[in-house]
């Protein structure tokens, strides 16, 4: 079994997405709204919280504590009494837990971080979407506070959320778009140039050196990774790694970053000659996805992703890079892609996400449902279907890799 996403995790934003039936979204300009937002925020430190309905922009603010979005999460509604009930109950669903401004009091107007607007319904006013970090000064008593909302890490809400979930899967994209950005606010406080500070501009979406003589605008960045399923097309086998801080059990594909004035195949071959000593020839696109969890130095990464046909097939690891490489037989892949291993990971996720939603502390029930050991685990297993890596072991264990098309080639 394969499956099909309409799009990788974190990509396909609903707050970003072109469509004529967003119309109303398109013309909410990041200034204009941020202009409401002035004028609510104002509005809400005098007047409380009925403030909001008397504005003509709604505006809908998504708290971060670091890194963390606000979260909450609902219990599964009960099956229907004719229905019998299964033994494996529907896990709890976790929506974003958006705040309107007059419940995010005393922080600058200039914090918060245009998202995206959205027409819940068409004909109507679209809402504006903003991201604030509140982790210091009084925006510390935001949310999380015993209302059935939370902060929780991102990679948490990553493997909590059903990927058949459409809603749950916008709200993902959401958070790490808004995460990304901030992360950036935080880090590109100084101007690379004149080494003066730097200020937001346009809501947010880049921002300004404050030196008169100097003016830089400097723009979020994207650190690009190419990441690639090394294939051996004679004996049908694909080239699996470990990298010593992964949990046991687990390989993935190879990855690295592009060095300056390289291109995306060339990194390719480059990073499997290096870490494998396997030399590739043709390199085949696959698909990309935003990585908005990797380390906190690159707010967003952009996993590209590659098949890579090999032209040697000797291993040489490079003990620096990787713990282990291997070569797996297509059969022994297909049995490592276990799903129930990937939905039980998901329940348990969700079902940590309702705990810390609910305020149970660490350390009581969660780590009882962390601990549920599947009967016979499978020898190795892939990243689940929130990352680009599994999507590229899957299309080649289930569907075979695609051919150079005849009349383009790499090489
Ligand atoms: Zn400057």
């Amino acid at each position: 079994m394969s499956i099909h996403l309409r799009a990788h995790a974190f990509a396909a934003n609903p707050l970003r997405g072109l469509s004529a039936s967003n119309a109303a979204a398109a013309a909410v300009s990041p200034s204009a709204a941020a202009d409401a937002l002035r004028s609510l925020l104002d509005a809400g430190a005098g007047a409380g919280a009925g403030a909001d309905a008397a504005q003509p922009h709604l505006s809908k603010i998504l708290p971060f504590r670091r890194g963390r979005p606000l979260a909450r999460s609902q219990d599964p509604p009960p099956p229907p009494p004719h229905v019998p009930s299964s033994p494996a109950s529907p896990p709890p669903i976790w929506r974003l837990a958006w705040l309107p401004p007059a419940r995010v009091p005393g922080v600058p107007s200039d914090a918060f971080v245009f998202l995206g607007a959205h027409g819940e319904e068409e004909g109507k006013e679209a809402s504006a979407y903003w991201a604030v970090d509140v982790s210091e000064g009084e925006g510390g008593s935001v949310g999380g506070a015993g209302d059935g909302s939370a902060f929780v890490d991102l990679r948490t809400l990553m493997v909590a959320t059903d990927w058949r979930d459409r809603d749950a899967m916008g709200d993902l994209a959401i958070a790490g778009h808004a995460r990304a950005l901030l992360e950036w606010h935080s880090t590109a406080r100084f101007c690379g140039a004149c080494g003066s500070r730097a200020v937001p501009a346009e809501a947010g979406r880049r921002k300004q050196c404050s030196n008169e003589s100097c003016k830089k605008r400097i723009y979020p960045r994207v650190d690009p990774v190419v990441i690639m399923l090394v294939i051996d097309k004679e004996n049908d086998c694909a080239l699996l790694s470990r990298q010593s801080r992964f949990v046991p059990r687990m390989w993935s594909c190879l990855a690295g970053f592009i060095e300056p004035g390289e291109s995306l195949e060339e990194a390719v071959r480059r990073e499997t000659w290096e870490e494998t000593g396997i030399e590739v020839g043709e390199v085949i696109y696959h698909s990309s996805q935003p990585w908005p969890v990797g380390p906190s130095t690159m707010p967003c990464q952009l996993m590209v992703g590659f098949f890579a046909y090999a032209k040697s097939l000797e291993i040489h690891v490079d003990k620096k890079e990787l713990e282990d490489a291997q070569w797996q037989s297509r059969e022994d892949v297909k049995k490592a892609l276990t799903f129930a291993e990937y939905e039980k990971a998901q329940r348990t996720n969700a079902l940590k996400v309702n705990q810390i939603c609910k305020g149970v502390e660490k350390g009581q029930s969660i780590s009882a449902d962390l601990n549920v050991e599947t009967e016979e685990p499978a020898p190795m297993f892939f990243p689940g279907p929130f990352a680009i890596a599994h999507h590229l072991i899957s299309s080649w264990a289930f569907e075979g890799a695609p051919k150079v098309p005849s009349s383009f080639s790499n090489l």
